[in-house]
């Protein structure tokens, strides 16, 4: 086949076309495994981002300051997000849901199901039936596997809370481990002491890489025992700038450096980015 001199240019044009939008497509991957404690204030918020592109957004923080944190991550034309996990339904994880619900097309929910009255659940109600994804309630063994390497496991509840009117919403807190390679992630949601203790109790293997501290360095959390049998290189405290609960906490901070943890804060360090290869990582 002969092909003219402005066939070939209207094929170059189409080639470059292609390339551009692999480029959008594809641009912000890179086979490494991102995990952004983005800074929200006083509250939880953590965005993951798969080696292949898939995106899960852990907890919305107390109020819309997600939105701009997401808009500093993700790519600007990106407005989707594979997997909203809802650790509990207290306002500093879910408040900043309910505008990622309107900004975002969240194509699954995870979350504890716990009986919630305030007006921010029902907010969130009429936002998850509006938004018509898939949504599952979280209990212990469940797996999101992403296809390419990174797997999401629930460690807790053990049993399925839908609908169970807890008197403290921390102690259900979806506990979630994240394996790729041979490295590990914890993240604790607001567990406490009871709900750590449980943990170790069971005999499941929390021995992981890093770990996000339950509940902003509370000193209700993070204990010895529980720290004993997680062991990180590096844990995560995500709580506001001059918060009025004292988070995280000066006995927390130094519990972790007893054991010789690195630790780094949202409320000093701003969002903070690990990257994991499977095998390294990088704090940033
Ligand atoms: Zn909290």
């Amino acid at each position: 086949m002969m092909f003219s001199k402005r066939d070939l240019g209207l094929l170059g044009f189409l080639g470059a076309t292609a390339l551009f939008f692999i480029f959008l497509v594809h641009g912000q991957t890179d086979n490494k495994l991102h995990v952004y404690f983005l800074d929200v204030g006083q509250g939880d918020a953590i965005f993951v981002q798969t080696p292949s592109g898939q995106q899960i957004l852990i907890d919305g923080g107390p109020d819309n300051t997600v939105l701009q944190r997401l808009g500093e991550v993700m790519p600007f034309y990106d407005r989707s997000i594979d997997l909203v996990i809802l650790t509990h339904p207290d306002a500093d994880h879910l408040a900043g849901l309910n505008g990622v619900l309107e900004r975002y097309e969240v194509a699954k929910i995870l979350e504890t199901g716990m009986a919630c009255i305030t007006s921010l659940c029902l907010e969130w109600e009429e936002n998850k039936s509006r938004e018509g994804g898939q949504v599952q309630t979280a209990f212990f063994g469940q797996e999101v596997e992403t296809g390419d390497g990174a797997v999401l496991s629930v460690l807790y509840p053990f049993e399925n809370s839908f609908d169970k009117n807890l008197s403290k919403k921390n102690n259900g807190s979806i506990v979630l481990k994240l394996l790729f390679g041979s490295q590990s992630v914890l993240f604790t949601g607001d567990i406490e002491k009871q709900t750590e203790d449980k943990l170790v109790l069971s005999g499941l293997d929390l021995d992981v890489d890093f770990l996000k501290v339950a509940h902003h360095g509370s000193k209700t959390s993070t204990t010895d025992e529980f720290l004993k049998a997680v062991s990180p290189l590096a844990a995560f405290i995500q709580a506001g700038a001059k918060n009025r609960y004292g988070h995280p906490t000066t006995e927390i901070l130094e519990r972790l450096e007893n054991f010789g943890i690195k630790y780094y804060r949202t409320d000093t360090d701003g969002t903070i980015e690990l990257v994991l290869d499977g095998e390294n990582y990088l704090i940033k």
